[in-house]
């Protein structure tokens, strides 16, 4: 079975103190995840650390960064490296949420440069992708999110592309507490698939992980989950409750 995955995105929300105790209640509910299962937490970066340090004896749960910069290193001040995030351990990097492509304007080709650099440095990326509310309207999403795979993954080889995650997110529910249907979700997942399939072949294209995220809650993530083509979620809203992300967790096929 392919790598079913519930990944966390706190965004800017949470101090350190509260980051921990969220984590602690979410722990103390000792789901053992099965070995096709795991679960991330993207943190903020001062937490990256005490989020690793924290899932350390788990089996099969992560920290991520929710960001890294697109540059090896050098004069940026504020920015992070993949290199540091390596350094400390970290195994996952979100990159391209659509927040970040439309507030800090990343383009699909500086995210292409993410991607390289996280896979340099054994880093997967959760690559996001996903339409506006214009775009689903005019009923060209699967044009849209086509150019944004072939902008920003399609220079790797079929041996790195295994390797990644995909997180399909509709803007447009995003904190919007409108999710996308099953049938949605499914119907994109399986162009996406299918977009990957067409460049790398249709077994590459079964092994990677496509997460739906969109207002996932704990009373719709079972659902959602269940559709062949979604391998599970990025949550954002509901994953800062214990007792929701606990269910979602729960949910993972
Ligand atoms: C997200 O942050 O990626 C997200 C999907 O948020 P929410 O679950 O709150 O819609």
């Amino acid at each position: 079975m392919r790598t079913q995955i519930a990944a966390a995105n706190w965004k800017m929300n949470l101090t350190f103190q509260q980051g921990e105790k969220l984590l602690d209640d979410i722990l103390a509910a000792e789901i053992n995840l099965k070995d096709h299962q795991k679960t991330i937490f993207a943190v903020p970066y001062p937490y990256l650390t005490m989020t690793r340090s924290e899932v350390a004896e788990e089996k099969n749960y992560y920290a991520a960064a929710q960001n890294c910069y697109h540059k090896k290193s050098g004069a940026y001040t504020g920015e992070v490296s993949v290199e540091m995030l390596h350094s400390l351990n970290i195994n996952y990097c979100v990159v391209g949420h659509s927040e970040r492509r439309e507030y800090f304007l990343e383009t699909n080709a500086i995210l292409a440069d993410k991607v390289n650099l996280c896979l340099e440095s054994f880093i997967i990326p959760i690559f996001c992708c996903g339409e506006a509310l214009a775009i689903r309207e005019a009923g060209t999403q699967n044009e849209f999110v086509t150019i944004q795979l072939q902008e920003s993954l399609f220079q790797l080889t079929a041996e790195q592309i295994k390797g990644i995650v995909i997180a399909y997110e509709p803007i447009w529910a995003i904190g919007t507490g409108k999710t996308a249907t099953t049938a949605q979700a499914q119907e994109m997942h399986a162009h996406l698939r299918s977009v990957i399939a067409s460049k790398y072949g249709v077994a590459i294209a079964n092994q990677v992980p496509i997460l739906y995220g969109g207002s996932v809650k704990a009373n719709n993530a079972k659902e959602l989950f269940n559709c062949p083509d979604v391998d599970g979620g990025l949550v954002g809203g509901a994953s800062l409750v214990a007792a929701d992300f606990i269910e979602i967790i729960r949910s993972l096929k």
